[in-house]
Order: C-alpha cells, then sequence, then structure tokens
C-alpha cells in the first residue's frame, strides 16, 4: 500500500495536470485536495470514535470509510496511517485496523499524562492568558452550569481545556495536548454521567480559572493536576475489571 504511494510521488513527470480530470486518478493525484480530504477524515473518524460509533477492537475498512464520507480511498489511506500513528487504530492478528482496545494500565498512563500536562497548560496560562481569555473561559463556565445534558457538558469540557491550552501561548503545549486530546477518543462515554460529577467539575473548573485569573501559577497546576486525578478515579469505575 505504502509502496504504490511512493512510486506515483516519484513519478510527476508522467503527471499531465489538464488530462483526466474528474476521474478518480486525477483525484488521487492532487496532494493538496487529499491532504484536506485526509484531515477530514480524520477528524470524522476521532469523532465517530468519540461517540462509540465504532467501538474499541471494531474493524475499520478503508473502502467502508470511503463510501460511507463519500471520498476517494487515497485520503482515507492517508488519515487511517495517522490515526495509526496517534495510537487510535491498530493492527492486530487475524483481524486487520481496528479500533484500539485500551486496557487498565493504558488509562493509567494516558491520564497520568494528561495530569501532568493539563497541569503544566494551566501555569503556563496563568501567566500568559489575556482578559479575552479569561472572559471566554468565564462564559464556558456559565454554559457547563445551564446545560443538563452528559454529552453537552463533556463537549463544553473539552472547550474549556482547549481555552486553557491556548491561552498558555505554547504552540508545543499545543501539539502535545492536541496528541493526548485525540487518544482520549477512544474513551468512550463520559463522566458526566456519573451522578455529581458535573457539579464536582465545574467547583473544579472555577479553581482552575480564578487561579488562571488572578495570575497564580502554582494554584492554576494543583488545582488542575487534581481535576484530573478525580476524572481518572471516575473513569477507572466506569471500566470494567
Ligand atoms: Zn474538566
Amino acid at each position: 500500500m505504502s509502496a504504490q504511494r511512493v512510486r506515483r510521488k516519484e513519478t510527476p513527470a508522467t503527471r499531465d495536470p489538464w488530462k483526466g480530470r474528474g476521474e478518480d486518478h486525477a483525484e488521487a493525484e492532487d496532494p493538496f485536495r487529499d491532504a484536506s480530504r485526509a484531515d477530514y477524515v480524520y477528524r470524522q473518524m476521532r469523532q465517530a470514535i468519540r461517540d462509540g460509533h465504532f467501538r474499541q477492537g471494531d474493524r475499520v475498512r478503508e473502502e467502508d470509510v470511503a463510501r460511507t464520507l463519500g471520498v476517494s480511498r487515497t485520503p482515507v489511506r492517508e488519515a487511517l496511517r495517522q490515526l495509526q500513528s496517534h495510537g487510535l487504530l491498530d493492527v492486530a492478528a487475524g483481524r486487520g485496523l481496528g479500533v484500539v482496545a485500551l486496557d487498565r494500565p493504558q488509562v493509567l498512563e494516558l491520564y497520568a499524562m494528561r495530569a501532568l500536562l493539563e497541569g503544566a497548560a494551566a501555569r503556563l496560562a496563568a501567566q500568559h492568558a489575556t482578559p479575552a481569555e479569561v472572559a471566554y473561559m468565564r462564559h464556558l463556565l456559565e454554559e457547563f452550569r445551564r446545560t443538563r445534558d452528559a454529552t453537552r457538558h463533556a463537549a463544553i469540557n473539552r472547550a474549556l481545556h482547549e481555552a486553557i491550552c491556548d491561552a498558555a501561548h505554547n504552540r508545543y503545549m499545543m501539539q502535545s495536548l492536541q496528541q493526548l486530546g485525540d487518544a482520549l477518543a477512544l474513551l468512550q462515554g463520559t463522566t458526566f454521567s456519573v451522578k455529581g460529577r458535573p457539579a464536582s467539575a465545574d467547583i473544579e473548573h472555577k479553581t482552575i480559572v480564578d487561579a488562571i485569573a488572578v495570575g497564580d501559577p502554582d494554584a492554576a497546576e494543583v488545582a488542575a493536576r487534581a481535576h484530573i486525578r478525580n476524572a481518572e478515579s471516575l473513569r477507572l469505575q466506569m471500566m470494567p475489571l
């Protein structure tokens, strides 16, 4: 599969940009269009995994994804390769490509890393957040309080953690958290469906945002780490032993 890709890229001289427009092979040879389509497929797949349309261990077939999303197989192949390299898909013996099934030790590893990175993001945000960024975080806190729906809570929670990451103003932090956020899509269901969790998370979020607002990096980091630790213990309770 990858050998074919390489061969095609190595022979650009054979390509006539005007010939065969609209045909399948011409579409497959436009790297820019393929790149944006691959990105689209990647995001759709990540969301489908997050929403549980694909369950852990489910097989993922290139042709099925291409047909469902109405794109050619080239961007699908690229997106699946990226999902594999980011740890969302893997190849299991006798099964082909499938959604990674996280075991308990992997979940612990994921949360350990998340606690460190979210803590560091909150610390940097306390040093660098603008008043507008803090105002946006407070707006999200209000939104979170207004909703009664667990899926919506999870979406607003993601937006809040992204806002904290943005306010850190560090592109490497952003990359690391984005990649970790992709892996979090494998944790299906949401801890916000646990009774009492939206209320306790709201208090924890407010503690983090207050520390960022007053520019207290130590307090922001401690609060963010504690928040992730609490999410972790709920997540472990939700997992089968
Ligand atoms: Zn949170």
